[in-house]
């Protein structure tokens, strides 16, 4: 199984990814989560792309390409699930020649009006990458991530005028793969509203 996550920041990609990945076997590759590391690692690229994520602008399509073309590699017997990759026409195409073999891409929908609002009360993990929600996702210890016991921490790109930023860089680069996709047939629209279980039906009820 290969499958692509699109939607809009904080429509619940990573969340159900997860839940995806643990149901089906097959690995969870983010690569917000990727690039988070390399900042956190200090390397090379991480130094050059600290700014650029801060301010909710996508990396340039060579340097993710390449972060993640090194995990589809490795998960290429397994399955994967790409959570946040591509985001560009370009990134799609140069994925199309790497992975010709793609099972689904799954759309999370999601209105606007309730991503902002969402996105306020999203926490995680710096250590291990693990998402909270204050309302609906909340870590069995306030503050602490579950998974790791690291405090938890507000993403610099999730600060709600950083999200009007991101809104903005999606429906501009990734919007067009929406079409993209379904002319390829590939494309499921779920609706993204409502509890995390129900929408997790949603997805396993458009897998077949
Ligand atoms: P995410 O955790 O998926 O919301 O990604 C966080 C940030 O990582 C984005 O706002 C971008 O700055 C960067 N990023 C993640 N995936 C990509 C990608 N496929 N192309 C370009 N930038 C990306």
């Amino acid at each position: 199984m290969k499958l692509i996550m699109v939607g809009v920041p904080g429509a619940g990609k990573g969340t159900q990814a997860d839940m995806l990945s643990k149901h089906f076997n097959v690995e969870h590759i983010a690569t917000g989560h990727v690039l988070r590391q390399e900042i956190k690692n200090d390397t090379a690229i991480g130094k050059k792309i600290k700014a650029m994520m801060d301010g909710g602008h996508l990396v340039p399509d060579e340097i993710v390409t390449e972060l993640a073309f090194q995990r589809i590699e490795k998960s290429a017997e397994r399955g994967y699930i790409l959570d946040g990759f591509p985001r560009t026409i370009q990134q799609a195409e140069e994925l199309n020649k790497k992975a010709p073999d793609i099972t689904a891409v799954l759309q999370i929908k999601v209105p606007d009006e309730v991503i902002v609002a969402r996105m306020s009360g999203r926490r995680s993990c710096p250590v291990c990458g693990e998402s909270f929600h204050l309302d609906s996702n909340k870590p069995k210890v306030d503050g602490i991530c579950d998974l790791c016991g690291a405090a938890l921490v507000q993403r610099e790109d999730d600060k709600p005028e950083t999200v009007l930023n991101r809104l903005k860089v999606y429906y501009d680069n990734t919007l067009p793969l929406i079409q993209y996709y379904e002319e390829k047939g590939l494309l499921s629209v779920i609706d993204g509203q409502g509890e995390v279980d129900e929408v997790f039906k949603r997805v396993l009820h458009a897998l077949g």
